[in-house]
């Protein structure tokens, strides 16, 4: 079971990847959030799950009846939140207090793009605390295929800088999705400036003593919810082990999720 919470009930965010599948997905940031309801609705669903009939009802057998992690991913970007950091202090302490922390993980899933923000780094720290981990979203390290997939306008050198933050306030795993847009596979340009990233990874975290150590891959599984939906397939397994393979020997462990 990973457990997911949406701060982003307004399907909001600051950018605009062309293989989103948030419904209705607007420019802008996550609404106000009413503590005292997320409160009860997180104490509800994991009383359900610890104590209730949750896996009964829904027929989970019986080896995989297990709380595997407690994940901010929602429809849009997280950080947006202004209560960003109190969002992650209630949660922690919730999950804390009902002794699913620290067996079960606890993860935020962003695009990185508002690390340089203080609200958002006092969060990676409430983040940390709980033994948490972020799943930093780098799909492109190119200029050009950063506005083309994220529609972001966050420079390459901007968003490497705040993985740096996001690192050292908290463990930092490299997350990077890669599918086919207008046939052109993974092309070279990409693959170069991607594997030229994490070099660089490599070294400035070694001389910066931050641990970067894991890089997970995965592609598109289900249809865009974009206007470019046709324009975007997977990539076939074959491309994204033989990277993997390439990753793995520059010293990063590498997961493959297709
Ligand atoms: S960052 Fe996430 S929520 Fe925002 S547009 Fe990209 S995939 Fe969608």
């Amino acid at each position: 079971m990973s457990l997911g919470i949406n701060f982003n009930t307004n399907s909001a965010c600051n950018w605009r990847c062309v293989y989103c599948q948030v419904n209705n997905l607007t420019l802008g940031a996550a609404p106000a959030i009413d503590f005292a309801l997320l409160e009860q609705e997180l104490r509800y669903f994991l009383n359900d799950l610890l104590h209730g009939d949750f896996y009964d009802r829904f027929g989970v057998e019986a080896d995989r009846r297990v709380i595997k992690d407690i994940a901010i991913a929602g429809d849009g970007e997280p950080t947006t939140l202004k209560q960003f950091a109190e969002a992650i202090e209630l949660i922690g302490s919730i999950a804390t207090d009902m002794g699913v922390f620290p067996n079960s993980d606890f993860v935020l899933i962003t695009n990185g793009s508002l690390m340089h923000q203080a609200k958002v780094q006092q969060g990676l720290e409430a983040l940390n605390r709980y033994g948490g981990q972020v799943w930093y979203k780098f799909d492109s390290a190119t200029e050009a295929g950063r506005r083309r997939f994220n529609n972001a306008s966050l420079s390459c050198q901007a968003s490497y800088t705040n993985l740096l933050v996001s690192a050292r306030l908290c463990t930092t795993k490299v997350q990077t999705c890669l599918f086919d847009f207008d046939r052109q596979g993974l092309t070279e340009q990409e693959k170069t400036a991607y594997l030229e990233l994490l070099r660089k990874i490599k070294a400035d975290s070694a001389a910066q003593q931050i641990a970067i150590t894991q890089i997970m891959l995965y592609t598109v599984a289900r249809q865009s919810k974009q206007p470019e939906a046709d324009r975007i397939s997977a990539l076939p397994a074959a491309v994204l082990h033989a990277l993997a393979d390439e990753i793995r020997a520059l010293g990063f462990d590498v997961s493959v999720s297709i």
